[in-house]
């Protein structure tokens, strides 16, 4: 077991969003070879240190990259029956939902212009045969520690560092998706648009330690209710939220949605008392249930 960075993102995050796993024990490594012999011996070596899949040809090594649970890092074979090595590196680097998945080559072929070539197609290492054992582990673990970086660094560039929630950029990016899909599709959506009333009062009175907390516990109450995986809340503004739900239109925005009704409940259950005077969120409903049309832009406001 190798310590490695731990962020209270990964505790509290509220999101459904998948959550990357924070130890190099818990992530995956693909070993994609043609001969079960080499596969074996590569298992071998690094099977105490992480999750090993394994894959006999090129079509499955990328069926599996691109699927739910994809790999953390590749260890590829080149030469293999169909589809090579090359080949499969190629298509990883071509695709946005695998580009990211760092590929380390083993092979036999060991002339200078085949680890030109792998390292021009977007692999990070290549290790020729014959190895040594612990430069294969130590290089694994390097380029590992460099993903689980490189993974939390992308966490940080989406989420809302305060509430943990998504932050403006991710909202804006699943927006337009989810708009151009609903064109696609002749679908509705729904937007709704929150805020905190008094919220300025409160900070000022309660000061901003409290107005933070209430922030989040707001952030941690909207989100319950936002059960499909294509949901989104993110934190929009200062103390404004914004809900994403496509395929839903208004009834089901105010109901599925599962937004606190309007005036009433008390969705985040916040010390929010100004001189004695409730403060509770109000979520304000704007464009619900809109039918994304060629020519109307997806702006919420
Ligand atoms: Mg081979």
């Amino acid at each position: 077991m190798h310590p490695e960075v731990k962020t209270p993102i990964m505790q509290t995050m509220p999101s459904r969003e998948p959550i990357m796993p924070d130890t190099l024990a818990q992530r995956t490594v693909l070993i994609v070879d043609d001969q079960p012999d080499s596969i074996q011996v590569l298992a071998r070596l690094i099977k105490d240190d992480y999750r090993v899949r394994v894959a006999t040809g090129g079509e499955k090594a990328l069926e599996i990259a691109a699927g739910e649970d994809p790999p953390d890092l590749i260890l590829l074979d080149v030469e293999m029956p169909g589809i090579d090595g090359y080949e499969v590196c190629r298509r990883l680097k071509f695709h946005p939902r695998t580009v990211g998945i760092p590929v380390l080559f083993i092979t036999a072929r060991n002339d200078p212009e085949d680890e030109e070539r792998g390292l021009t197609l977007g692999a990070v290492d290549y290790i020729s045969k014959p190895f040594r054992p612990a430069v294969v582990r130590a290089r694994v673990r390097n380029h590992m520690r460099l993903k689980v970086k490189s993974d939390l660094l992308e966490q940080y560039s989406m989420r809302d560092s305060l509430t943990n929630v998504a932050n403006r950029r991710l909202f804006d990016a699943r927006l337009a998706e989810a708009w151009a899909r609903a064109l696609r599709e002749g679908h509705d959506l729904t937007l709704i648009l929150m805020d905190i009333d008094h919220f300025k009062q409160y900070n000022d009175h309660y000061g901003h330690g409290a107005g933070d907390d209430c922030l989040c516990r707001v952030a941690r109450a909207l989100h319950t209710p936002l059960q499909r995986p294509g949901d989104l809340l993110a934190r929009y503004g200062g103390e404004e939220f914004i809900a994403l739900l496509p395929e839903t239109d208004a009834p089901g925005g105010a109901e599925g949605g599962g937004a606190p009704a309007p005036g009433g409940g008390d969705p985040a259950d916040p010390p929010c008392h100004l001189r004695s005077r409730p403060c509770h969120p109000q979520p304000g409903l704007r464009n619900p249930g809109i039918r994304p049309a060629p020519g109307r832009n997806a702006d919420p406001g």
